[in-house]
């Protein structure tokens, strides 16, 4: 099945129940197991019925299964926020006293919950520099649990060099985490080219028009081989004990063992789960995912070429543009030169940047992206202001740095509100 197939239809079966056509929202906190039997054995794994909706619902099985298949992994968990997801990925690595090597071009909350947060829990992050990776190597030791970076990050715009760090993972044993939340699958798949675990922010583009917070997490179908046996990861290789001695790694044959881990453990634990009516939303929005994208993508082109041309923007990160540093890579990697619709540009003073937030009129001034509507911020004063002015210059966001996500409106309509606002 191809990708927009799999958004429409996989995983769930009109003939099933009274044949409804669209996926029918299981809008229940608990399951009746029947029997004490039948009880025991799901909680044994035996049997993959319900339990509570904490650990899994019908309807968000059917999002686990579109998102895991459009990504080509073995499994995917989803969860109340894309924060939660990224927080679940590596708290299913790292516990205290280890480490995680993060990429320094990544979206300003995952910065301050790596940086700041896990500090607290005992797990340091160290920051590489993504877009070469030249130094990554060396920040890699005994306790290096994971490898986080971004397909195309938020809000800088920039695309790692994703075979060099794979090559280093691969070679120390380390587990790779992808955030690819601006490419979405449709541009861009991370697990085919070498990477072991995929976040989403699925408040973003899958959702699509700003309704629901969700998140996701899925993992490649090699990664089992990564972590059996992997001396890195012994807690899936020893007894969990709160999980009455169960071996993750003695199930690798009939489950993918980070999924499993993250659900009977973490998910159960901490509970960041979606609400039914949330996934029943993000299968809405998968559906037109493919064609929003494309849309998404090609008004972004039209602004960046308007943008580019005009004589008080310095610069503009687009990396579907030509004389983007980023444009060789985005060529490489990503799907019929699209690049989503996020994208950056410099005015030519910090006053026009902040004049400029106040006469935009199409374009609201909103910290999300991935809107049907335009959106446009200032990043440096709000989803980067918690970053001090050392770390803003290591994410690279400068005092004049503009962020916009082109929505779906019309582009000559958008170009019109943008210029007027540069004058
Ligand atoms: C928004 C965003 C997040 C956080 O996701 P929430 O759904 O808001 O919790 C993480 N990563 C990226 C790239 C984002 O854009």
């Amino acid at each position: 099945m191809q990708k927009e197939t799999i958004a429409t239809h996989y995983g769930y079966d009109t003939k099933t129940g009274p044949g409804a056509m669209a996926v029918p929202i299981y809008q229940t906190t608990a399951y009746d197991f029947g029997s004490a039997e039948a009880a025991a054995a799901r909680f044994a794994l035996e049997d993959p019925g319900h339990i509570y909706t904490r650990l899994g619902n019908p309807t968000t099985d059917v999002l686990e299964s579109r998102i895991a298949a459009l990504e080509e992994g073995s499994a995917s968990i989803v969860t109340a926020s894309g924060q939660s997801a990224i927080f679940y990925s590596i708290a299913n690595l790292a516990a205290v006293g280890d480490n995680i090597v993060v990429a320094k071009k990544i979206y300003g909350g995952t910065m301050v919950l790596f940086i700041h947060t896990l500090k607290r829990f005992g797990i340091e992050a160290r920051v590489f520099d993504s877009d070469s990776a030249d130094d990554l190597e060396n920040l890699i030791d005994d306790k290096t649990r994971a490898i986080f970076f971004e397909t195309l990050s938020n809000p800088q715009i920039a695309i790692p060099n994703f075979k060099k760090i794979v090559e280093i993972a691969d070679k120390h044993g380390v587990v790779t985490i992808a955030d690819n939340t601006v490419p979405t699958p449709i541009i861009f798949q991370p697990l085919n080219h070498g990477i072991d675990v995929v976040v989403h922010s699925a408040s973003k583009y899958i959702c699509g028009q700003g309704l629901s917070l969700a998140g996701a997490v899925v993992a490649s179908k090699n990664l089992n081989a990564k972590l059996v046996g992997n001396a890195r990861y012994a807690h899936f290789n020893e007894p969990d004990e709160s999980y009455h001695g169960l071996v993750y790694a003695q199930m690798a044959d009939k489950f993918d063992i980070y999924t499993l881990r993250m659900r009977v453990a973490l998910v159960r634990d901490i509970g960041a789960t979606i609400s039914p009516f949330n996934s029943w939303q993000l299968i809405q929005g998968l559906e037109t995912l493919s064609v929003r994208i494309e849309r998404h993508s090609q008004n972004a082109r039209k602004i960046a070429e308007f943008l580019n041309s005009h004589k008080h923007v310095k610069r503009v990160t687009y990396p579907a543009l030509k004389s983007d540093p980023e444009h060789e890579k985005a060529q490489k990697y990503f799907a019929g030169g699209m690049a989503s619709g996020l994208m950056c540009f410099e005015t030519d003073s910090y006053e026009r940047a902040v004049k400029m937030l106040g006469k935009v009129k199409l374009f609201k001034i909103v910290v999300n992206i991935g809107d049907s509507k335009s959106l446009i911020t200032h990043p440096a004063s709000t989803t980067h202001q918690q970053l001090s002015s050392e770390e803003l210059i290591k994410a690279g966001i400068t005092k004049e740095l503009i962020r916009i996500s082109v929505g779906l409106e019309n582009a000559d309509d958008l170009i019109a509100d943008l210029a007027q606002a540069l004058e």
